[in-house]
């Protein structure tokens, strides 16, 4: 199904409205908040009325589903993030479709995408993603893992390791998701605390219906599906 233009544009301003409400609610400024339009299950022509409107950044959690779409968005000047799982297998795949891979969860993952061989001479950015929610079947890397790891990928030639995702569990209230988020910009501040002021500058936190709470809480990106292409079908 595809939303009429209007109804899309409409969304991203009243997105937009909320980031900068929340921002200055934060004593934050809302250009310092990167909005990634999530499109997953969102068809290309949808992808393209954003773009007119100005988003620059576009998420998919799947690289076959990316894949399907490139031919038809190759135009545009925008950067791809991968933010769902990765596996090893379409490490080098993703690194020709993505310009950032912000769900990195093992090291296994991180020395694929480093050995692959990349369409540009820069370094591939990548995120952290660590695992938030104590749900089993939810991926990222845990917190205790966390040190070894990034010193790891912080080793690796081709990779620039820019920060960290997490993914809160769902709650009806989104007040409830703030702890989890403090929880990720701590762990942050703590590798800070041995990294220098300057590491890992991104906090990629926060969907539709909590984004407020995560720029409350730091977040540097926030990755918005529904809020702005209204709800998914069945993938
Ligand atoms: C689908 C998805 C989102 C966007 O979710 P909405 O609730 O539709 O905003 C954000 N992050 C990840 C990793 C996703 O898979």
């Amino acid at each position: 199904m595809s939303a009429k233009p209007a109804a899309l544009v409409e969304n991203l301003e009243w997105v937009r409205e909320r980031i900068s409400v929340a921002a200055v609610r934060a004593g934050r400024r809302a250009g310092e908040i990167t909005l990634i339009a999530v499109s997953k299950t969102h068809s290309a022509g949808n992808i393209q009325q954003l773009y007119e409107a100005g988003v620059r950044h576009f998420g998919e959690n799947r690289v076959q589903e990316r894949e399907s779409k490139l031919s038809q968005t190759t135009g545009l000047q925008a950067d791809w993030h991968m933010i769902g799982h990765l596996q090893k297998n379409k490490a080098a795949r993703a690194v020709q479709l993505f310009s950032s891979i912000d769900s990195v969860d093992s090291l296994a993952v991180a020395e694929r995408l480093d050995r692959a061989p990349a369409e540009s001479a820069s370094r591939l950015r990548v995120l952290i993603e660590v695992k938030l929610d104590p749900e089993p079947a939810k991926s990222g890397a845990v917190a205790q893992e966390l040190p070894p790891l990034v010193a790891a990928i912080s080793r690796l030639p081709h990779l620039e390791l820019r920060g960290l995702m997490g993914i809160p569990p769902y709650f009806d209230n989104p007040e409830e998701a703030r702890p989890f988020f403090r929880h990720l910009r701590e762990l942050r501040d703590a590798l800070r605390a041995e990294m220098g002021p300057e590491a890992l500058p991104v906090l990629s936190m926060g969907m539709s219906h909590d984004f407020e709470i995560a720029i409350e809480e730091g977040a540097t990106e926030i990755r918005v599906g529904t809020a702005l292409f209204g709800a998914r079908g069945e993938p």
